[in-house]
């Protein structure tokens, strides 16, 4: 998800019809930088749409998956966290704050392959306390 426009394009390519719901969700899509829980996105958009029901947030961030214009995050147990940054990076989790970080540090193998397997693609995460925390306790 890079500006609203281009995902407007993209969801009116793919007849999905833009109700100010859907469009109060992108909004708070575009450019965070949080991981952002579906109850999250909820709590948020429910403070503008009262009414707004957790189908719909779900049925919004489908399509935003299946447009590739979300990516889907489970560095935390039973939780999913979501992505509007769809190039490629890795995830750390501080076990002290719960922030989830962006890691845009390349990880590199030695090789194209797990064993025999062909690597097309790779997520990490990583698990820890963040600097920020690491500061605090010092
Ligand atoms: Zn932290
Ligand atoms: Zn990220």
């Amino acid at each position: 998800m890079k500006d609203k426009n281009t995902v407007i394009e993209r969801l009116k390519k793919a007849n999905f019809k833009l109700t100010p719901q859907r469009m109060a969700i992108i909004e708070t899509l575009i450019g965070n930088k949080t991981h952002p829980s579906a109850d999250a996105i909820y709590d948020k958009i429910k403070k503008k749409f009262p009414m707004i029901s957790y189908s719909t947030i779900y049925n919004t961030l489908r399509i935003l998956i299946d447009l590739g214009e979300l990516r889907e995050l489970s560095i935390k147990e039973n939780k999913i966290n979501y992505d509007p940054n769809t190039e490629p990076h890795h995830h750390f989790l501080c076990e002290k704050c719960n922030r989830i970080i962006d890691i845009f540090q390349e990880i590199n193998f030695k090789s194209e392959h797990i064993n025999t397997h062909k690597i097309r693609n790779y997520e990490i995460y990583f698990y820890g306390i963040c600097s920020d925390c690491l500061k605090r306790i010092k």
